[in-house]
């Protein structure tokens, strides 16, 4: 078997089948395909698509690619995911209120991808964290926690490791099945009973309609059955961002604060819903609003912010961050972006302000990039808010005043400023729930 055949194969519409998917994987987890083609493969199955057999095909081959874990003696073991947002730190609040309540979560997460952000860079911003755990570590953490969060490693889904550096540098990115492979052949790494799934909508997202994300739900419950894991969906909005707060370590410090109850707003709603399908799926709660309470209850007892600390610790982070937000890393260079006329916000660009904040140094523009925990913005305005010209609408911050050059343009761009005030949007980001 040559790489060019799957290339061509693919390129002409042809599907692909397992040893041929498998070869693929093993050959790029080995070094053996080059770059080149596996991005020609990879573009050729953004164009032609992957039927169902073919995605079932990676996903395995993902898993085949690095070893898999059981947790279950530790407890009901759930995981979460999401497709990927601007301003979306669900996984650091949900994950600690679902581990708070009973729920064991091994979580194998991603990097920024695209204009996305990524749970892995923003853990790095924390003093001493570490995300590249070996199997051993990482059970250790999650026995002592209940739950950690870690990357794909040499051992451990090295499959999607790869390929998701590719796709991220190669514009191949908003693909479904290679989006349900991703995250699938990620998940069944740690065999959970199920998983908790944040489909994103809308213009800040890779799949921009509410049907693509639907399709791409299907996708992925058709995929899921074939191994046997249960998923409840959650399609949540994102036309603007989930939070004020983009970026890494500015993230983290907002996670923090909505798990000591001092900020609030879509991102904690989300944050609950996702918590509440996490405990339901553990079989902790009987149905979704009841573990939804139940994550409301470890959020106000403070439970969610000790699991957190606990969390930080088991990975050799600094955990008195939770207490000492300043210790988190804080930008060399920070500018604001200011009101070029007076009137009404009537959109914040989640797409354009996730771009934004890859400029200033939080995402990778290739795959050599590093990502700059330090950089982000702050937006200092929500949609409806009246302005007056000259106000500060973002606060941004980066290593260098080339970045900010770069990224303030965009971010005054993504904060829409017209006559009137925009329709009246609902106060929750979520659009539905339903089972895979
Ligand atoms: N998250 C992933 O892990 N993979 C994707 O492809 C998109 C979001």
């Amino acid at each position: 078997m040559r790489a060019l055949d799957l290339i061509l194969a693919k390129r002409d519409g042809a599907a692909l089948d397992d040893e041929a998917i498998e070869f693929f994987v093993a050959g790029l987890c080995a070094g053996e395909i080059p770059d080149y083609q596996a991005t020609a493969l990879l573009m050729a199955v953004h164009f032609r698509g992957l039927d169902l057999d073919e995605c079932v095909a990676l996903t395995r081959a993902i898993v085949r690619s690095g070893r898999v874990l059981d947790f279950a003696d530790l407890g009901p073991v759930v995981d979460k995911h999401s497709t990927g947002g601007v301003g979306d730190t669900v996984s650091l609040i949900a994950a600690p209120l679902a581990a708070a309540a009973g729920v064991i979560v091994p979580m194998i997460s991603g990097r920024a991808l695209g204009h996305t952000g990524g749970t892995l860079d923003k853990l790095a911003a924390i003093p001493g964290l570490r995300v590249d755990l070996d199997p051993a570590r990482f059970r250790r953490a999650v026995a002592t926690a209940g739950l950690a969060i870690v990357e794909a490693g040499p051992e451990l889904a090295p499959g999607d490791r790869v390929l998701y550096r590719l796709r991220d540098a190669s514009g191949t990115v908003p693909d479904r099945s290679l989006i349900t492979a991703s995250i699938l052949g990620k998940k069944l790494c740690v065999t959970p009973r199920g998983l908790a799934m944040d489909v994103k909508v809308g213009g800040g997202t890779f799949l921009r309609e509410r049907a693509a994300a639907e399709a791409l739900a299907e996708r992925m419950g058709a995929v899921a059955r074939r191994f046997g894991l249960a998923v409840r969906f959650v399609l949540s909005a994102m036309d603007e961002p989930l939070s004020p707060a983009i970026g890494n370590a500015i993230e983290v410090e907002h996670a923090i604060r909505v798990l000591r109850g001092e900020a609030g707003g879509a991102l904690r709603d989300l944050s609950l819903a996702i918590a509440g399908e996490m405990i339901a799926l553990a079989g902790l709660a009987g149905d979704a609003e009841a573990g939804r309470l139940r994550a409301e209850e470890m959020l106000r007892g403070g439970h969610g912010v000790e699991r957190f600390a606990h969390f930080v610790a088991a990975q050799g982070g600094d955990a008195t961050i939770v207490e000492h937000l300043e210790r988190l890393p804080r930008a060399a260079a920070r500018r604001s972006v200011r009101a070029a006329r007076s009137g009404s916000v009537t959109a914040l660009e989640a797409r354009v302000l996730g771009e934004g904040a890859a400029r200033l140094g939080c995402g990778r523009g290739t795959i050599e990039s590093t990502v700059d925990p330090a950089a982000g913005m702050l937006l200092l305005v929500g949609c409806g808010d009246e302005v007056r010209a000259g106000d500060e609408l973002a606060t941004l911050f980066a290593a260098s005043e080339a970045a900010l050059d770069e990224a303030s343009s965009l971010v005054g761009a993504a904060i829409r400023i017209g006559d009137a005030p925009p329709p009246p949007r609902a106060a929750s980001p979520i659009l539905a729930a339903f089972s895979g």
